[in-house]
């Protein structure tokens, strides 16, 4: 049996984050990052953006070197799934390494791109989602036409992506307009824009009866065909490991406190998976962003380090479709009215919830956005 002082599992931004967060707050002993990936940790956002497009390469992916590892005396295993968790007797099961006992264990399992049981043919493993280097190669290599469904942030940045390749991409989605549902008609509307511009044809309000690669059958009979499905309808958080651990979820993520400390003594979360609780938004927030995994783990690293550590800042994150920038800071869990400021080339949506400001979103106005995200942290009124 190997022992460790440090058990992390999932090789993603939180993990690094955690082990990084441990180290730095004088956590010693041995430390262990198993992830279940062929890589060690590497940078997500590049997928859907400039790697996408060919205009970086996976050299420029790592998040750290691999002296960093050495350095901070952390064993990185890759391709090391842990299959199971036993929280009482804080031991694990880890492919490829064997039986681990820890005395702490950091939970960093992140999330997979959704395949919804109620859409037919969505599990069809020959519909591609973007999540991994080699989901990203795969839709590069995907041929001249695509067929996104989805307009979430991954869709809409791949789809502008892929055409600003050359590709001839087709974006579906039931909503009015791309975002509506969490940004408002007129940011969304903004949004669609500029995937007209980048010669994404949108197709909105149309909903997707089955998906058949490479097409997809949309619920009025009609037939949207490719040479590729790329699937693009959010992600689900893995919790199977926790869960069957027995450690308490909420809306399918690991509930934590605002150290990210879970229901079971010496098992911290962080990241995609967990939920948690934000002292300044005063309730547990599910945030899916790069900025929050990297904050969130190092809170938990250094938590379980024995460093009094919470995760209190407003979520922050950005997204570049095609060459335009937005940035975003928000509690992210819903408003009532939105109200835009600005012109086309600079403009700002500001997000409001029983007339207290709960978020930003800028465009070329980082002014906003700095002003912004104090607001929403002192829930004041918007400007
Ligand atoms: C294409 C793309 C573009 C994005 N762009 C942005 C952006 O511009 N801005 C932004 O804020 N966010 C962006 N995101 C979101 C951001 O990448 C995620 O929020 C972030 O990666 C979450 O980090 P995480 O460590 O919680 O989970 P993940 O990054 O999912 O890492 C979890 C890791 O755990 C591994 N794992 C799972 N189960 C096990 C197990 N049992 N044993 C061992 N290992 C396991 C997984 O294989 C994975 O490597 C983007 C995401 C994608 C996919």
């Amino acid at each position: 049996m190997t022992k460790v002082a440090l058990l992390v599992v999932g090789a993603g931004p939180a993990g690094w984050s955690a082990v990084s967060g441990y180290r730095a707050a004088g956590g010693g002993g041995p430390v262990l990052l198993a992830g279940e990936d062929a890589h060690p940790p590497y940078r997500r956002p590049p997928l859907s953006k400039d790697y996408l497009r060919g205009e970086s390469g996976r050299d420029e992916l790592a998040l750290q070197p691999t002296t960093w590892y050495v350095r901070e005396q952390v064993r990185m295993e890759t391709r090391a799934r842990v299959l199971a968790l036993d929280a009482e007797a804080r031991t694990a099961d880890v492919d490829g390494v064997g039986s681990v006992a820890f005395d702490r264990c950091v939970i960093t399992t992140g999330a997979a791109p959704a395949r919804p049981a109620a859409i037919p043919g969505a599990e069809d493993s020959r519909a591609l989602t973007l999540r991994t280097i080699e989901n990203a190669d795969a839709l590069r290599a995907a041929g001249g036409r695509l067929v996104v469904v989805g307009s979430g942030f991954i869709g809409c940045e791949a789809a502008a992506s892929m055409a600003m390749r050359g590709t001839e991409v087709t974006l579906v989605t039931d909503e009015a307009v791309p975002h509506a549902g969490r940004l408002g008609r007129e940011v969304g509307e903004r949004i669609s824009g500029w995937l007209s511009e980048t010669g994404v044809t949108v197709l909105t309000g149309r909903e997707v009866g089955a998906v058949e690669p490479p097409a997809v059958r949309l619920a009025d009979g009609a037939r949207v065909t490719g040479d590729a499905v790329l699937l693009a309808l959010g992600v689900e958080a893995r919790v199977e490991l926790a869960e069957a651990a027995g450690l308490d979820t909420e809306d399918g993520r690991l509930i934590c406190d605002e150290s990210g400390r879970t229901s079971a003594d010496g098992i911290w979360a962080a990241g995609d998976l967990a939920r948690l609780f934000n002292p300044t938004a005063g309730r547990r927030l599910t945030v899916e962003h790069w900025g929050e995994a990297l904050t969130q783990g190092e809170v938990a690293g250094r938590s379980a380090a024995g460093q009094q550590s919470a995760w209190d800042s407003v979520p922050g994150f950005w997204s570049t479709i095609g060459r335009r920038t937005i940035k975003y800071a928000a509690w992210g869990d819903g408003h009532d009215d939105v109200r835009l400021r600005g012109d086309d080339a600079a403009w700002s949506a500001w997000f409001v919830r029983d007339g207290a400001c709960v978020g930003v979103l800028s465009h070329n106005r980082d002014g906003d956005y700095e002003l912004g995200r104090e607001l929403v942290a002192r829930g004041e009124r918007i400007p």
